[in-house]
């Protein structure tokens, strides 16, 4: 993991990788802003959207995660959820971590199935 503000390695404890809360919760506000605009009132195919690619352009770019030394991190107070550098050791955490991460922010998923299985489980057990 390379600190983005010195471009040296981060080893074990000394960095972190973050993504700014605020950043998400803005974007997902922009992004739906963004449809609810492009979005064709009057179409008789529900959802259906009118943009011109010069409209892309104002797409909302999609968050991304930083890496940095404790002590180069430029925001050190933002709304941010972090990771210590020494819990990252393969992309797969990282994949696991960053949807922990979604779902702290707020995200739907689709825990339906889990939550009546475990529900179900749990009548199961009191009756
Ligand atoms: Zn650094």
């Amino acid at each position: 993991m390379i600190c983005d503000a010195c471009s040296k390695p981060i080893q074990g404890a000394e960095g972190y990788l973050w993504i700014d809360n605020d950043q998400i919760n803005a974007v997902l506000k922009a992004v739906a802003e963004w449809h609810r605009q492009h979005t064709l009132a009057d179409s008789p195919r529900p959802g259906a959207k009118m943009f011109s690619a010069a409209d892309l352009f104002d797409y909302p770019e999609e968050v991304k995660w930083q890496a940095h030394h404790h002590t180069c991190d430029p925001k050190q107070d933002a709304n941010a959820y972090s990771i210590q550098a020494n819990r990252i050791d393969t992309w797969p955490e990282l994949l696991g971590w960053t949807a922990h991460s979604w779902k702290r922010a707020g995200s739907p998923t689709p825990t339906g199935t889990t939550s009546s299985a475990a529900s179900t489980a749990g009548n199961a057990a009191s009756s």
